[in-house]
Order: structure tokens, then C-alpha cells, then sequence
């Protein structure tokens, strides 16, 4: 049997990290089992419907590289993907289950369902529709009905009994029956529920394992009855694990980014993203844990699953993130750290093949500095027009070193580099090392004050390369700004 597998967003947000992960594990269920993936728009709730989350979830598709058998914009066998656009579908099967019996015409108005959930809040019940016209009588019904009065279907959930499934991730899960309502299977609207709809979808486009969260495990006997009701199959449930903060609470806002898109924006490489929500509740063995979507798609397996929750560490992600950076090349480095660039205002939107040149030529002193793309400009903002305003000002007095010694060791070190007769990088490494044992201070006192100087920032880069891309010039107009500052602030 052909997997088939399907990821179901609503959009009524933008695809934050727990759906990325039920996306991402059905895809690759689907591709390490030679199965389909089936992207599947549930739009029936018009109310929380809007545009951008429909576009956000093809955008976060096309960033992380995740692609579909069938779905939107794909023909496919099962088109309408779009249950907005299968209503009638819906409408038959809601009535079929009536004329069978496993559903009823529910003609309660509002006003009734009010009174009645006041009622229950009064004798601190538990709410719920209390099955008034479960019963009605066949003249009751048509006389209604010629009143055109309006209804909503409800399942006939049976009152004694127990439902149960068994879930490939969790175990044997039952409920009581007597703890299940009459669930609405179509609105009065004539649209149908997320219950209907989900299963008439699952059953049509012939899904033979529902991966999705925990949290709609209070779902899934509902389900289970419909299938009965209907006389089909149901799928394989596999209930994913929750992702938690590190607090070991519901991951939300409070712990930091949840939404992809937002991710994509801090400088995050989508391999990254891919590798570390891989391992938001599964893993390969005990040690792996570089993993690319392709080779995901080979050993990606529910039996690795785990039933506890998972836990999101952003410095993880983090780490991940820089082990990615260092991967690419500097001219992909390059491209991907490009935009934060121009949004620093360091260069245009048009960068000429000089400028290109050079912006290259930073790229080996950030690669191995940042862990974000968004990370780069501070590394190299030195590298652009006039020094920005220091960042680091009273780092350029080392411990116990008096500005009147910086002073004289910026000097020393103007002097050295005003001088240069072709010496290789490790001889004038060697000559300002020298002025440590001169002023009797260590390496650091002789080398950060430059760096400083030079930079504006200790979080720089090396010394030489910094040096090398700044030219003779520069560095040495950067020295003498560095010591006049010094004296300006100490007179
Ligand atoms: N439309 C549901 C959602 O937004 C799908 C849940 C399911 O996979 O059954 O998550
Ligand atoms: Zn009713």
C-alpha cells in the first residue's frame, strides 16, 4: 500500500514552528516511503480566513525547499485542494449520514443554545448541546423544514460504549462514549466543520496516515465514529509529540520567534531550520545530528517518534545555524548576507562589480564570526565609508594600562606601519609584539588598542585581514583619529 500523507493547514496565521513540523515529518514520511505528500487548504472557517497566510504557507514551502505531489496550483487527481471550493461534497455526505441515521437536523436557534449554556453555567454543568432534536418526529422534522427553518447537522454520537484507536506514536487511546457530543457536521451555512470536512478529504484523497499535533488528539474519536458512520477505513494516527520551551512550557511568543517567516528574517538558512525542526521529537540513533533535507528523505522514519514532548532551544538552532554558514561558499555567503547590507545602509541596492569585489573580500573575516546573517554587518561595518561611532571605546584601555601607554603604543604602532618595507604579515606581527615587552604589558594591551582603533569594535576580525582590506591609508588616518580622540578625552 502507496503511502499517502497530507499536511492540512488552516489559514488563519502565519505557519509557526509546530506546523512547519507537522508539515516537514509528513513530507518526509512521504519521501522515505516512496509515498505522496498532499498539501490540502482547510479555508472553511471564512471568518479567520486571510490572504497572506494562504501566501505564507507556499512561501515557506518554497524557502525550506518543501515540495508536494499534490496540492494548489498542482493537478492532481484529488483536485479541488481547496475545501472552500468542495462545499457540496460535504453537503452530500453531512445528508447521507441523516438519511443512514448517524446524523441529525439540529434546528435550535441561537437564542435556545444561549439559554441553554446560561442554564448549565448556573448548575456549573459541563456545556454542551443537550441532543433536543435528536428525536424529533418524521412530522416534526418536514414541518419544519416547509418553514424553511434553519439547521445544522449534528453526529448522533452514541451514548453507552467506548471509541478507541490505536495510535502508531501513543498506544491504545479510548474514550467514553457518554463523554462525546453531538458535534456539528455542517453549519447552517452550508459549510461544513473542520471534522467533516477532515475526514471526507482523508477518506476521498485516500490518506492512509494522519501526522499531526497532540493537541488534536480530543478530535480523533470523533473521527474514528464518522469513519464507522460512513463505513470506510480510517487512516493511521500518528499524534506528534509537543514542542516546549525550555521552560518546559507550550512554546509561544513569550520564548522568542515561533513563526517561520520571522526566523527567515533574523538571518536563519533554511537548511537549518530543516535540520534542527527534524529533531523536534525524532531522532536516527543516539549521535547523528547533521542532517540535510535529502538525506532526511532517505532516513526519516514514525518509528522514531517520541511520545515526549520535545524542546526548543534557540541557542541549538542557533549553533546549527552557524555550522550552515560556514558550509557555503563565500560567493553564496555573499548573496544571502547581502540584504542585511543594504538594509544596514552599508551599500545600494545595486551593488557594481567593484563594490562586489570588495564586499567578497569581508566575507572570509565574518564567516567564522556569525551564527545569524543578520549577524554580518556588525562584523564588518568598519569596512564601510567613515568609522562608525565607537562600540567599544573603553575597551581601548586594556586592564591596568594608562591612556597616556595607549597613547604611546598607538604611536609606536603608527610609527611601525608608516614604515613598512615590504615585511610578510609575521614580521610586523612580531614587531608590535615587541612593544609588549617595551612597555612591559601583555600581548592584548599591544594589540586590542589597534584593533580598536581601527575597528571601532573588539568584536572585530583578525588584525591583519582587517588591516589588509582596509589599505595603508585608512589605517594609518585611523590611528591618528584614535589618538587624538584618546588625548581630547583625557585633557
Ligand atoms: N486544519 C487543521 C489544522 O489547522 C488540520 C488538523 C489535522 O491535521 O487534522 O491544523
Ligand atoms: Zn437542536
Amino acid at each position: 500500500m502507496k503511502v499517502r500523507v497530507r499536511y492540512a493547514p488552516s489559514p488563519t496565521g502565519y505557519q509557526h514552528i509546530g506546523g512547519l513540523r507537522t508539515a516537514l515529518f509528513n513530507y518526509l514520511y512521504a519521501k522515505a516511503s516512496g509515498g505522496d505528500f498532499i498539501l490540502r487548504i482547510e479555508d472553511t472557517d471564512r471568518s479567520r480566513y486571510f490572504d497572506g497566510a494562504l501566501q505564507d504557507i507556499f512561501d515557506t514551502f518554497n524557502w525550506l525547499g518543501i515540495d508536494y505531489d499534490e496540492g494548489p496550483n498542482k493537478p492532481g487527481a484529488n483536485e479541488p485542494y481547496f475545501q472552500s471550493e468542495r462545499l457540496e461534497l460535504y453537503n452530500k455526505y453531512a445528508h447521507e449520514l441523516v438519511d443512514k441515521g448517524w446524523a441529525y437536523k439540529c434546528y435550535c436557534d441561537s437564542e435556545r443554545l444561549a439559554k441553554l449554556k446560561e442554564e448549565q453555567e448556573k448548575n456549573k454543568q459541563s456545556f454542551g448541546y443537550d441532543r433536543h432534536c435528536r428525536d424529533l418526529s418524521a412530522e416534526e422534522i418536514a414541518k419544519l423544514d416547509a418553514a424553511g427553518t434553519k439547521y445544522v447537522i449534528r453526529f448522533k454520537a452514541p451514548l453507552e460504549g467506548k471509541t478507541s484507536f490505536d495510535d502508531k506514536i501513543l498506544g491504545h487511546i479510548e474514550v467514553e462514549n457518554n463523554t462525546l457530543q453531538d458535534f456539528i457536521l455542517l453549519k447552517s451555512d452550508g459549510f461544513p466543520t473542520y471534522h467533516l470536512a477532515n475526514i471526507v478529504d482523508d477518506h476521498l484523497m485516500g490518506i492512509t496516515h494522519v501526522l499531526r499535533a497532540q493537541e488534536w488528539i480530543p478530535s480523533t474519536p470523533n473521527h474514528i465514529l464518522l469513519y464507522k458512520a460512513f463505513g470506510w477505513e480510517h487512516p493511521e494516527f500518528c499524534h506528534l509529540p509537543m514542542v516546549m520551551g525550555q521552560d518546559g512550557q507550550k512554546l509561544s511568543k513569550r520564548h522568542g520567534a515561533t513563526q517561520v517567516m520571522e526566523f527567515r528574517k533574523n538571518g536563519y538558512l533554511p537548511e537549518a531550520i530543516i535540520n534542527f525542526i527534524a529533531l523536534l521529537g525524532w531522532s536516527l540513533d543516539d549521535s547523528t545530528e547533521m542532517f540535510s533535507l535529502a538525506e532526511l528523505s532517505k532516513v526519516f522514519d514514525i518509528a522514531r517518534i517520541n511520545k515526549s514532548p520535545a524542546v526548543f532551544n534557540y541557542d541549538k538552532l542557533k549553533w546549527f545555524n552557524g555550522v550552515y554558514i560556514r558550509q557555503k561558499s563565500d560567493e553564496e555567503l555573499l548573496d544571502l548576507v547581502l540584504p542585511y547590507f543594504v538594509q544596514r545602509g552599508l551599500v545600494g541596492e545595486n551593488v557594481s562589480a567593484d563594490e562586489r569585489a570588495y564586499l567578497l573580500r569581508l566575507i572570509p573575516l565574518l564567516k567564522e564570526r556569525i551564527e545569524l546573517l543578520s549577524d554580518a554587518p556588525d562584523i564588518v561595518e568598519w569596512a564601510f565609508g567613515e568609522l562608525p561611532p565607537y562600540k567599544a571605546w573603553e575597551a581601548i584601555y586594556p586592564k591596568k594600562v594608562e591612556p597616556a601607554a595607549v597613547v604611546r603604543i598607538l604611536n609606536d604602532e603608527y610609527d611601525i606601519l608608516s614604515n613598512l618595507d615590504k615585511e610578510s604579515d609575521e614580521d610586523l606581527q612580531h614587531k608590535i609584539y615587541e612593544l609588549a615587552a617595551k612597555y612591559e604589558v601583555k600581548a592584548g594591551a599591544v594589540f586590542m588598542p589597534l584593533r580598536i582603533a581601527l575597528t571601532g569594535t573588539n568584536k572585530s576580525p583578525e588584525l591583519f585581514p582587517v588591516m589588509h582590506v582596509l589599505g595603508l591609508d585608512k589605517v594609518l588616518a585611523r590611528i591618528k583619529a584614535a589618538i587624538a580622540k584618546i588625548e581630547s578625552e583625557q585633557s
